[in-house]
């Protein structure tokens, strides 16, 4: 008996959803598969499902077989066509790839990594401050299978042994996913897991090699990659993100055969350095992030999931060591500052004095800086600038509201998009802007449009390949040629505009035809809402100015736009000719050079004359060494990290007292 329906489970069958799927499918008697361009798997095992990537709007086929199959196919088919079947586990869906990304966009500091002496290691300034303390090294060893082949009589009880393993780290999930005390995210990653160790695929596969006559060990490694690969094979980022959900359960299978304990990051002393080839996001979100004092990792960028936890918990890194880490294994204690990339191993006792000093320096500065998260910053003429948030999730909201933010100066909604496993649906973008909007209402809350390209591709576009992926289809670019994705996200604004102060910029613009074409496009949103019965309202759009060409048409720009924001990251890229991402060329890539800082004051005066505000959202506009200048150029909005905020407003504090 089979029924065939279009999937409407908001962003299809993807991990907890699929979860839910089969929980359902095991409470009936009969066989039920699922069945999808002609491939059917048992609808009662997730992982078998998740391969299966059934997504939203997909045609699939429920068939089942046995006594209660006309329950099994009413209630499964209900599920299938429940769109809310998928939001309602949209908190838990994260994946330990995905938890805690916060910034979808290149950050600054990357530093090219070679020696500086014996005692002296150079990485990627992954999180700014300095820290000395002890060294806590954590290299969890690799686990090799034992390679035994077993006799016949010892296959029962090797299955036994394996059973009872597995028994032992899903009670283990369950009882992290009893804890009060994990936030969503967490939550999210554990019972990611959870539904892993509890699927038959993985544990029938190990429990087909024992019955081959492998030891349990053995077995568990080559069914954890057996899996691990046919989810790195799907073409869809996503999916490939549980590879590494299905070794870290392997792992922890393997760790409980073998009767041993994972190095735990529990037990880090108080200020303690972390040392660590690499450490998964969710090892390091789970650990005691307080008393760690600064971590260094052999893998990892600025932009890594561990940079960005630690920039958010404020401990400085320096990330991307390489096999340089290695030399710090046996380190007892290390020295290191975030913000040129430098790791210095056991130093000497002028190196200590200097960095304690250091250390207390800055501690006092963030002490004496609270002060200024109320102010309100203003010139001596009264002039007030506004210095807001760039953030990249909700989750980041607490952090800029923390800091004092004036409202958010640049929302990158490229997340949003990373981090489903489809695009992100109209409903869900007007929810999240309008959350932002109310959280920050009545100051304005800037979202940018999807700035992305393939460099970053994403689940649902298709990118061609390109030798330049900075010079090409990104942006708005790609946007105005997929009206079907950029209305989508237009709608949403429309829509979220009525619960607040939400203002919308365009990225990557070279061409004034790109603002007329996206204005078309807003009217023809705009009329369909109203068709529709929709509640909007019209939000001011302006440009981000962060190519040359948007600098040399600037005075034509102003005429059709509410404001500007300088993306500084970009525009030096572009103006300099020099890759942000490329460390061999980081000397030029320096938005101090004049070539640069001519960029930026022909934009402000094209502004200025025009009348319209001109903000900034790249990194430069929260260096203090350049505040007053771009102020001075007529810069009345200034948009940075949160942790920058309080420092920035100092710093016009202090232009003001000037006079
Ligand atoms: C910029 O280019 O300065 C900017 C703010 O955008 P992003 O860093 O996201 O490219
Ligand atoms: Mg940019």
């Amino acid at each position: 008996m089979e029924r065939s329906t279009i999937v409407r489970v908001h962003e299809g069958l993807h991990a907890r959803p699929a979860t839910r799927f089969v929980k359902l499918a095991k409470g009936f008697e009969s066989d039920v598969e699922l069945v999808k361009d002609g491939k059917a798997v048992s609808a009662k095992s997730s992982v078998k499902l998740m391969l299966l990537a059934v997504k939203e709007n997909q045609e699939v086929t429920v068939r089942a077989n046995g006594a209660d199959a006309i329950e099994a196919l009413e209630a499964l088919i209900g599920y299938l066509e429940n769109p809310r079947a998928g939001l309602d586990d949209e908190a838990e869906a994260q994946s330990p790839a995905n938890d805690a990304g916060q910034e979808a966009a290149p950050a600054p500091g990357s530093v090219p990594a070679a020696p500086d002496g014996a005692n002296r290691l150079r990485g990627v300034a992954a999180s700014e401050g300095f820290a000395i303390g002890p060294a806590f090294a954590h290299f969890p060893p690799d686990i090799a299978g034992q390679g035994r082949v077993l006799r016949a009589e010892e296959i029962e009880g090797e299955i036994d042994r394996f059973r009872t393993a597995v028994g032992a780290v899903q009670a283990r999930m369950d009882n992290a996913l009893a804890q009060d005390s994990l936030s969503a995210g967490d939550r999210g990653i554990v019972a990611a897991l959870r539904d892993i160790a509890a699927d038959d695929s993985l544990t029938g596969e190990a429990e087909g090699l024992i019955k081959g006559g492998n030891d349990a060990v053995s077995a568990v490694i080559t069914a954890a990659s057996t899996i691990a690969a046919e989810f790195s094979a799907v073409d869809d980022h996503y999916l490939n993100a549980r590879a590494d959900d299905v070794h870290a359960v392997g792992r922890q299978i393997c760790l409980v055969l073998l009767g041993q304990d994972d190095v735990s990051l529990e037990n880090i002393p108080e200020g303690a350095i972390l040392i660590a080839d690499d450490i998964g996001a969710w090892d390091l979100a789970r650990a005691p992030l307080k008393r760690i004092g600064g971590v260094v990792c052999g893998h990892g960028g600025a932009t890594s999931h561990i940079a960005i936890i630690a920039r958010s918990h404020g401990i400085p890194a320096v990330l991307g060591l390489g096999g340089q880490v290695n030399a710090l294994r046996t380190a007892r204690d290390v020295a290191l500052d975030g913000n040129a990339g430098h790791v210095i191993i056991d130093p000497d006792e002028a190196t200590r004095a200097d960095f304690a000093g250091r250390v207390e320096a800055a501690a006092k500065e963030r002490a004496g800086l609270t002060i200024f998260k109320t102010v309100t910053p203003k010139l001596a003429d009264g002039r007030i600038i506004e210095v807001a948030a760039n953030i990249g999730s909700l989750e980041e909201i607490e952090a800029a509201q923390e800091a004092g933010a004036m409202g958010i100066g640049l929302f990158r909604t490229e997340l949003l998009f990373m981090r489903h496993m489809h695009l992100p649906s109209e409903d869900m973008q007007a929810e999240t802007y309008a959350a932002l909007a109310k959280a920050f209402a009545p100051y304005p809350v800037i979202v940018r449009t999807l700035d992305i390209g393939g460099d970053k591709p994403i689940a649902g576009i298709e990118f061609p390949d390109e030798e330049n992926p900075f010079l090409g289809w990104r942006g708005i670019r790609m946007c105005l040629d997929r009206p079907d994705i950029f209305k989508r996200q237009l709608r949403a604004l429309l829509r979220a505009a009525v619960h607040g102060n939400i203002k919308v910029m365009l990225p990557m613009v070279s061409d004034i035809s790109e603002v007329r074409q996206t204005r078309v496009l807003i009217d023809e949103c705009t009329v369909e809402l109203k068709a529709e019965g929709v509640p909007h309202a019209s939000f001011d759009l302006g440009v981000m100015i962060e190519t040359p060409a948007a600098v040399l048409i600037a005075p034509a720009l102003a005429k059709e736009v509410a404001f500007f924001s300088i993306g500084t990251n970009d525009l030096t890229q572009y103006i300099m000719a020099a890759d942000r991402l490329n460390p061999t060329v980081a000397k030029l890539n320096d938005v101090t050079n004049p070539a640069v800082m001519s960029a930026i004051e022909m934009t402000a005066k094209a502004g200025v004359a025009a009348g319209i505000m001109v903000g900034m959202c790249g990194e430069a506009a929260g260096r203090p060494d350049l505040i007053a200048t771009f102020v001075k150029m007529g810069l009345t909005e200034l948009s940075m990290s949160p942790a920058s905020i309080q420092r920035a407003k100092k710093a016009i504090m202090a232009m003001a007292a000037e006079g």
